[in-house]
C-alpha cells in the first residue's frame, strides 16, 4: 500500500482536534501515515493478574500477580497519568489481560474517567461480585459491561474458565442486572462468547440462558490468535495445542453454518441481539490495511508498555516501549510502532498479525 492510499484510510487522517492534544503535551509533530494522530479509542489494563486459569487463556503461563511476584496493579496516579498523556480519549476500554475488578480503585478509575466524559467499558469473568460491587458499577458511570459466558451448563463452563463457578457467575450476573435495573440505570450489558468446538453444540443454550437473564445482547467470536510466530517465548507454546485442538477452522462450514442457523433462530425467539463471527474470510479491501489497530486505537498494559492491540496480550510478545517511563507521545510516535504500522500497510506485517483473526479476516 502506497503512502497516499494509506493517508485516505480513515483512521489515519489527523483531526484539527487531535493535533491540538498533542501540541498540548508539549512536542511539536506533524502527524503522518505511520506517525498517525493520537488516538481516541484507548485500553488500558488496571491489573496484569487474574483469579481464573481459562483455558484459551495466555495468563496461565505469565507470572505476573501472586503467587509469583507482588499484586500486579496499576497505581491510580499512573492510571491518570496515561488517560491524560493520551489527551482527548472518546472511549476507554479498561481491561486487558486480567480480571480488572480485582483493583480496589477499579471503580474509581471508570469513576474519574466517566466525569470526563470518556465511554469506559469493561470486561468481568464476574465471579469476584457482590451486591455492592454490583451498584458501584452502575453508579460509576460505566458505559459498557462485556461479561464473558461460553457455556450454558456448569460442567462445560468450569472445564474451559478454569477456576470459576458456574452459579455464583450467574447469581452474579443477577446481581448486576437487578441493581441496574433498580437504579434505572443505562449500563450497557452484553455477554461475550468465545467460540470453540468444545461449546459450539452449546451455542442455542447459552442464548437461551443471556435470554433469560434479561441480557439482550451477546457478542460471539472465534478464538482470536494462533499463536503462530517463530518468536513466541517458549511458555506460551502450549497454547499453539490448545488452539489446534479448539479452533474451529476444520469445522466443515455447512455444520457451522447449521450452529449458526440454530443459534440466530434462538435469538430471534427469545429477542436477544446475536453478533455471530464472519463464515466467509472477510476479503481484503486495496485501499486500507487488513487492520487498523495501530492507527485508532492504543493498549496499554498495567505496567505501561505500549502493545498494538488486544489480540497481542501479552508483552512479551511484543511491545513498542513503556508509556509510563518515555511518555505517551514519545512511544506513539516511536521508530518501533512507526515500523509496526509500515509493515502493516504494506501487507508485510509482522508475524504477530500473520497469526491473527482479524488480519486472516476471520474475526
Ligand atoms: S477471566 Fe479473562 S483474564 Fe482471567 S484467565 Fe479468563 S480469559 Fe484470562
Ligand atoms: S492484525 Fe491483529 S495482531 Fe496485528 S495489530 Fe491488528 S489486531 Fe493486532
Amino acid at each position: 500500500m502506497s503512502l497516499a492510499e494509506l493517508a485516505s484510510h480513515p483512521a489515519a487522517l489527523p483531526s484539527s482536534q487531535e493535533e491540538t492534544s498533542a501540541s498540548e503535551a508539549g512536542e511539536a509533530r506533524a502527524p503522518s501515515a505511520y506517525a498517525p494522530p493520537l488516538p481516541r479509542f484507548v485500553q488500558i489494563e488496571p491489573v496484569g493478574q487474574c483469579n481464573l486459569r481459562c483455558q484459551m487463556c495466555a495468563i496461565q503461563f505469565r507470572r505476573d500477580g501472586p503467587p509469583h511476584g507482588p499484586l500486579a496493579f496499576l497505581a491510580f496516579d499512573d492510571f491518570k497519568r496515561l488517560v491524560e498523556g493520551f489527551g482527548d480519549i472518546d472511549e476507554l476500554q479498561l481491561q486487558g489481560l486480567g480480571e480488572p475488578t480485582m483493583h480496589p480503585q477499579f471503580f474509581e478509575m471508570v469513576a474519574w474517567a466517566s466525569a470526563r466524559g470518556i465511554r469506559v467499558s469493561t470486561n468481568s469473568n464476574l465471579t469476584l461480585w457482590s451486591e455492592r460491587r454490583a451498584r458501584q458499577c452502575v453508579e460509576s458511570g460505566l458505559s459498557t459491561l462485556h461479561v464473558s459466558l461460553d457455556a450454558a451448563t456448569p460442567v462445560l463452563y468450569e472445564r474451559i474458565r478454569r477456576g470459576a463457578h458456574f452459579p455464583k457467575v450467574i447469581r452474579n450476573l443477577r446481581r448486576v442486572m437487578s441493581a441496574r435495573r433498580a437504579c434505572g440505570s443505562a449500563l450497557h450489558v452484553r455477554v461475550v462468547t468465545v467460540l470453540m468446538r468444545q461449546n459450539l453444540d452449546e451455542l442455542p443454550a447459552i442464548v437461551r440462558l443471556v435470554s433469560a437473564e434479561g441480557v439482550r445482547d451477546m457478542f460471539v467470536q472465534y478464538l482470536c490468535h494462533d499463536f503462530e510466530e517463530h518468536s513466541l517465548p517458549d511458555e506460551y507454546r502450549p497454547m499453539r495445542d490448545f488452539i489446534h485442538a479448539q479452533t474451529l477452522d476444520a469445522i466443515p462450514r455447512e455444520a457451522l453454518a447449521a450452529a449458526f442457523e440454530a443459534a440466530r433462530t434462538e435469538a430471534a425467539r427469545c429477542d436477544v441481539n446475536l453478533r455471530l463471527p464472519t463464515l466467509e474470510r472477510r476479503a481484503k479491501d486495496a485501499s486500507a490495511p487488513r487492520c487498523d489497530w495501530p492507527w485508532r486505537g492504543a493498549y496499554v498494559s498495567y505496567r505501561g508498555d505500549a502493545m498494538p492491540c488486544c489480540m497481542v496480550g501479552t508483552p512479551d510478545r511484543i511491545n513498542f516501549g513503556n508509556m509510563l517511563e518515555q511518555g505517551v507521545l514519545h512511544v506513539w510516535d516511536g521508530a518501533a510502532y512507526r515500523r509496526f504500522r509500515e509493515q502493516l500497510a504494506d501487507d508485510e506485517p509482522s508475524p504477530i498479525c500473520r497469526s491473527c483473526s482479524l488480519y486472516r479476516g476471520t474475526f
